[in-house]
């Protein structure tokens, strides 16, 4: 065990042109911890995301990130094939839409297999059974194995989507609105079983959600945004029950008001 950060974000800005998308990020993460990344729509949180996960360039600033050799290395500075690599495995994505975190024209089976050959695992009986225990840890039927995601409701894709990225046993898992445009009992149903995995599993995630009853269920820590800008951060009980910056007593009230 160490208790150096898994992930460590420096200073992280982010310019579309004239227009800010984010502006000087810092935070740790580490293993195991669920941060809530919370805010208004246009706020920065899926551009801060993005930062995070190497898949934006930043324009200024840093994300360090604790490689499982315990070597600390600047994502930037990864070479492709190393950058495919973390993010096939030792990352996981979750998109908000599942056509986007999903392959919609290969089976169920097939998208949670794919990963594995990421890995170099070949054997495909092996990748078969590995494919069906995920499915019965995300609650679908093995039955299901040879459908397509077309065929799913949206909740069972996001819950494909899950079993896609676990697979691999990422230690770093980032999601996008994992929840949002699913009815109430699904995006239920779904935190649930997150946070089962999280509690298993001892992921770290950094999950974005404009919705503060997500961040209160699955989060130890909240960074809340505002145009771009951590407005503030702390443990979730904290902010959401106590929140110091004006911005933030809005936020929450407006929710509470709701
Ligand atoms: P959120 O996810 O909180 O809704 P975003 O990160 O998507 O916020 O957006 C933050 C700001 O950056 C917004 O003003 C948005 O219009 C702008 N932005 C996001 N993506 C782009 C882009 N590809 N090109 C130009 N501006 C963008
Ligand atoms: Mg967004």
């Amino acid at each position: 065990m160490t208790d150096e950060p898994l992930l460590r974000a420096r200073g992280l800005t982010k310019h579309y042109g004239e227009r800010i998308g984010c502006a000087d990020v810092s935070f740790d993460l580490y293993e195991g911890e669920v941060l809530a990344i919370v805010g208004e729509s246009g706020s920065g949180k899926s551009t801060l995301l993005g930062l995070l996960a190497n898949e934006l360039p930043a324009t200024a600033g840093e994300v360090l990130y604790r490689m499982r050799d315990g070597i600390v290395r600047d994502i930037a500075s990864l070479s492709e094939p190393e950058r495919r690599l973390l993010a096939r495995t030792d990352w996981g994505y979750v998109r908000q839409d599942s056509r986007e975190g999903l392959r919609m024209r290969v089976s169920a089976g097939a998208n949670v297999g794919e990963r594995l050959m990421a890995l170099g695992e070949r054997r495909y009986a092996g990748i078969r059974e590995t494919a069906l225990t995920w499915l019965d840890r995300v609650e679908i039927a093995r039955n299901r194995i040879d459908d397509r995601p077309t065929d799913f409701s949206g909740g069972m894709r996001q819950r494909l989507q899950i079993a896609r990225n676990l697979v691999t046993n990422p230690r770093l898992v980032f999601m996008d609105e994992p929840t949002s445009g699913l009815d109430v009992s699904v995006q239920a149903r779904l935190l649930d079983l997150v946070r089962g995995l999280v509690a298993d599993l001892g992921l770290a995630i950094v999950i974005v959600t404009h919705d503060l009853a997500v961040a209160r269920l699955l989060s130890h820590r909240i960074v809340v945004m505002r145009r771009g800008r951590v407005v503030e951060t702390g443990l979730t009980d904290q902010v959401l029950d106590d929140p110091r910056d004006a911005y933030s007593q809005l936020l929450v009230s407006s929710v509470l008001a709701a």
